[in-house]
């Protein structure tokens, strides 16, 4: 079984003060799960700064695809390197719904980062729509499949998927625990086909949607949820704390 892992993803949230408060509160916790935090690139700096005596994984809400040139406004792997950046979102349902990025988009930044050695933390999960027509699964399975594909197998072991049905995003709606625990088994045997065995089992899948204090410990104690990518409550000390705590193994 995987490390568990807690991965905070800020969006576009967050000041400098709250993030220095909260690094020092979270390098004070004696946690065995492995904490991430991803905060907009303007945070990056004061993360790194402040994160340096601590376990806390800097992680990135997104890069670009290319290595470097003419894309206003775009940050490339190197320059998220160069804040020692190990960890990266990519395949956000924000950023697929209102950045139009697509599976082949998707699968060109998982790429880029490993060839960085940046882990992506690849999003997947259907729609409410997708869900009442009974497509969850096809929806996921193509969203799996595709973000990975052509990954050596090597690779495929630095990357980490998260299941977040879009339906649960910052709505309130969390997936039960069964219900999420059924998809990360359809999600391990997905990832079965593209490695084998052994490498499905060393690869983390994330549980993401509305998760909080109240119903991390049901959620991760589960065989197939190895962690959490929390949006709201992680910027809210205590409770992102008590998702941390829920984590032990
Ligand atoms: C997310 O944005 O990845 C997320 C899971 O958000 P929330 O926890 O707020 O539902």
């Amino acid at each position: 079984m995987p490390k568990p892992v807690i991965a905070g993803n800020w969006k576009m949230n967050g000041n400098r003060a709250l993030l220095l408060d909260m690094v020092a509160a979270l390098s004070r916790m004696n946690n065995s799960s492995k904490v991430v935090m991803c905060v907009p690139y303007s945070l990056l700096q004061t993360l790194e700064e402040s994160a340096q005596n601590s376990k806390i994984g800097i992680g990135s809400q997104n890069v670009h695809q290319e290595v470097s040139g003419a894309y206003t406004g775009e940050v490339s792997v190197e320059q998220l390197k160069e804040f020692n950046v190990q960890y990266c979102i990519v395949g956000h349902s924000e950023r697929r719904k209102f950045f139009q990025e697509d599976n082949e988009l998707i699968s060109k930044k998982v790429k880029r980062l490993l060839q960085s050695a940046i882990h992506p933390i690849l999003c997947i999960g259907e729609t409410l729509e997708e869900r009442e027509i009974g497509d969850e699964q096809i929806i996921v399975c193509n969203q799996l499949t595709e973000g990975l594909k052509d990954i050596a197998f090597d690779d495929l072991r630095r990357c980490i998927v998260a299941y977040e049905p879009v339906w649960a995003i910052g709505t309130g709606k969390t997936a039960t625990p069964d219900q999420a625990n059924e998809m990360h088994q359809f999600i391990r045997g997905q990832l079965v086909g593209l490695t084998n065995a052994a490498i499905a089992a060393e690869i983390p899948i994330l549980y993401g949607g509305s998760v909080k204090g109240s119903n991390a410990r049901e959620m991760l104690a589960k065989s197939d949820i190895d962690g959490a990518l929390v949006g709201g409550a992680s910027l809210q000390l205590e409770d992102f704390k008590s998702i941390i705590l829920s984590a032990q193994n």
